[in-house]
């Protein structure tokens, strides 16, 4: 495997999504456990202010994938061999895909009420076969979590995807990653939303020339504050090169 990219502290795996895919689906039929992070620009910046979540990703993630242009970008300035983007939605996908045709039963967990079964039902036109156990929105509070955890466990899924935006999702499921049944963990953010047709994607053409951030601006301009993040990103990750040098 290619080292691993450490990019303003967080150690990037950089794998291609085919051996992504590739190991995951071999890792879960054999029943070796994974918590993976799909890491762009805003995580690895929410991890600078936030020391918990930092800790969190550095010693409880199995596996730390190379999301957006920005971390791609990143990884291949400080030195390394990023391939490629290993973008969350995309990896959910394909890891649906192997599902279906392995018969691996995963659960759906966040999104507003009726999201995640709008995703199943997707999911299920797209490949036949493809077993969703069951579902279960993402607002609940604190005193409902173990009966969502005996829910999740009852259902015998071996892949479970939390939507639930990040920190919280990668903060939800290492909370309870030994009590959690299923082997594979990840956090997808608003995928479900995508997956059911309520928000668009950007076309392929914006995501190969790297503009999906624009993309995502447009449509939603509430996530301006956030996406002052990209920025900041870029600033920290040429101090840190000009540091090495
Ligand atoms: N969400 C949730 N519970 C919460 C907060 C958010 O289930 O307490 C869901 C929300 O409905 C949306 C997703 O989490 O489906 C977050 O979407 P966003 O586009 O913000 O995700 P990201 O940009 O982190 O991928």
């Amino acid at each position: 495997m290619r080292e691993t990219a450490t990019i303003l502290g967080i150690p990037v795996n950089p794998y291609t999504m085919d051996e992504a895919v590739d190991k995951l689906t071999k890792d879960t039929l054999a029943k070796k456990k994974n918590f993976i992070v799909t890491a762009n620009a805003e995580i690895i910046m929410m991890a600078q202010q936030d020391p918990g979540y930092k800790a969190l990703l550095l010693n409880q993630a199995d596996m730390i994938l190379p999301d957006g242009a920005g971390t791609v970008w990143a990884g291949n300035y400080l030195g390394y061999t990023v391939p490629e983007r290993v973008a969350g939605y995309d990896l959910y996908l394909r890891l649906l895909e192997e599902a279906a045709r392995h018969k691996i039963p995963v659960y759906f967990f966040g999104g507003t009420p009726g999201i995640a079964e709008a995703a199943a039902r997707e999911g299920q036109k797209r490949w036949p076969g493809l077993e969703v156990v069951g579902c279960r929105n993402g607002y609940f509070k604190e005193e409902e979590e173990p009966e969502i955890i005996e829910g999740i466990n009852r259902s015998g899924a071996a892949m479970l995807f939390a939507a639930l935006g990040a920190p919280k999702q990668e903060k939800w499921l290492s909370k309870y990653g030994k009590k959690l049944q299923p082997v594979l963990r990840m956090g997808i953010g608003g995928s479900f939303d995508v997956l059911a047709g309520k928000v668009q994607r950007a076309p392929k053409w914006m995501q190969d020339a790297k503009l999906e951030w624009f993309y995502r601006l447009v449509k939603q301009p509430s996530r301006f504050g956030r996406m002052l993040a990209l920025p900041k990103f870029v600033l920290a990750v040429r101090e840190e090169k000009n540091r090495k040098k």
